[in-house]
């Protein structure tokens, strides 16, 4: 249990167990909370003092780190302009100078943005878009999705309806989610030679069930909350030859992997391939608040318009979001300006020296890393709490899930930083 020496953090703490919810927690026998106080850099003060270094960047989003003043700046001199105003009717310039921005580093073909809340909620977004072309083209019998095992695309439920069906929990929400067609998850890593055998299955599948499929959606290169695995780049070069020869959509989800995180600005460019629709998400803001995008191409916007309703049927209350977006612009901003790539690379190579002694011990599987991610997968599923406890205690912030302790720092992290969350992993593996 974490320490709280101070009355008022007693009862914060305690006020919270009882009544709220985090991720994926229960309310009879919920694990314990660390409550945090501030952060800045890669480091999280919690209110006992203590200071860890995250290996998270809360989940894939604070590339940047805390507190940054230029985030900061650009949030507060949004803020001193308006909060929000509603999206229907009107326009600002945050919003158009972000989509500008995001068109410019996304995919060529990708011309028309959908400014969306959340990153379940652009997935959302990006299923209508494919429906709403199909029904436009005459073709609404195309209303299903093909998609692979381990995936995971957020937690609504068009969404949660194209994660892996058995971590994805469909047997909870049989009867309410829609069916769509699994192929099994790609199953040659990132740099195994190619083999057409990688990709058999999801040609049948798509042969036999094109007229019903409207698209395919994919985490390119990197599965991220369905298992951390990373895939040939190769694979998706194959998709999107056989999405073109089947008249099937293709939509890269690249929420986890977006902005850098697989070394390439967008996990796409290792196999130079375009999709027909893409989600942005997470790091979008540089971890400051919620906002996502789907992006599409002109002639899918136009598709769409042209056919009844005449008009894309989505609209949520906080659509973009000026602080959000002015955020958003600074955390691109700066993105581009700094060494990102040479930042993510010296990471990459640091986790692939320093996680390797990992690799030798008994409770360990497989050690992996691509770009700013490192992951340990044990054979056993490991006891959340009592590592978290661990790894608290050896000062820094790791979550791990299932079988997986995964790393994944903000880019600005220092090369001593970094050791501390290698050897507290390494730590993990030789002594569970
Ligand atoms: C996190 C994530 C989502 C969902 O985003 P939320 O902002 O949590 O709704 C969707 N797809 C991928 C690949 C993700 O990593």
């Amino acid at each position: 249990m974490a320490k709280h020496n101070n009355p008022d953090t007693e009862s914060m703490v305690n006020f919270d167990r009882e009544h709220i919810w985090h991720p994926y927690t229960s309310m009879l026998d919920p694990l314990p909370v660390f409550p945090v106080e501030s952060a800045s850099g890669v480091r999280l003060k919690l209110t006992d003092g203590r200071e860890l270094i995250d290996g998270m960047s809360s989940w894939w989003a604070a590339i940047h780190g805390y507190n940054h003043p230029k985030l900061n700046h650009a949030i507060t001199e949004q803020l001193s302009r308006m909060a929000h105003v509603m999206f229907g009717g009107l326009t600002h310039a945050p919003a158009v100078s972000l989509c500008r921005k995001l068109i410019e580093i996304t995919p060529e073909p990708l011309q028309n943005i959908f400014l969306a809340d959340s990153g379940s909620v652009s997935v959302e977004v990006a299923i209508k878009m494919a429906l709403q072309y199909w029904q436009a083209e005459g073709k609404p019998q195309k209303d299903r999705l093909l998609t692979v095992c381990s995936g995971y695309h957020g937690d609504t439920f068009g969404a949660m309806a194209v994660c892996d069906p058995i971590t994805g929990m469909h047997s909870l929400f049989t009867g309410v989610l829609p069916q769509h067609y699994f192929v099994e998850a790609p199953q040659c890593s990132f740099d195994t030679p190619w083999k057409d055998c990688y990709i058999s299955e999801l040609t049948e599948t798509l042969e036999q069930h094109h007229e019903a499929i409207a698209a395919v959606i994919i985490e390119p290169v990197v599965q991220g909350a369905g298992g951390m695995r990373f895939y040939s780049p190769r694979y998706l070069t194959e998709l999107r030859q056989l999405c073109d020869k089947y008249h099937t959509l293709l939509i890269f989800d690249e929420i986890a992997t977006g902005f850098g995180r697989t070394g390439k600005m967008f996990a796409s460019e290792h196999a130079d391939v375009a999709p027909d629709i893409m989600c942005v998400g997470k790091a979008l803001t540089g971890g400051y608040m919620t906002l996502a995008a789907t992006l599409t191409t002109t002639n899918i916007a136009q598709t769409i318009s042209g056919a009844s309703p005449g008009v894309f049927m989505h609209g949520p209350t906080f659509m973009g979001n000026p602080l959000a977006c002015a955020v958003a612009n600074a955390s691109i901003d700066l993105l581009l300006e700094s060494d990102w790539q040479e930042n993510v690379s010296r990471i990459e190579q640091q986790l692939k020296v320093e996680l390797e002694p990992a690799r030798h011990a008994d409770a360990v599987q497989d050690v992996r890393t691509l770009g700013a991610i490192g992951v340990m997968e044990m054979k056993q599923p490991v006891n959340q709490q009592k590592v978290q406890q661990q790894l608290v205690d050896a000062g820094v912030w790791l979550r791990p899930f299932g079988k997986l302790i995964y790393v994944m720092p903000p880019y600005i992290i220092r090369p001593d930083e970094l050791r501390q969350l290698t050897r507290a992993m390494v730590t993990i593996a030789t002594t569970i």
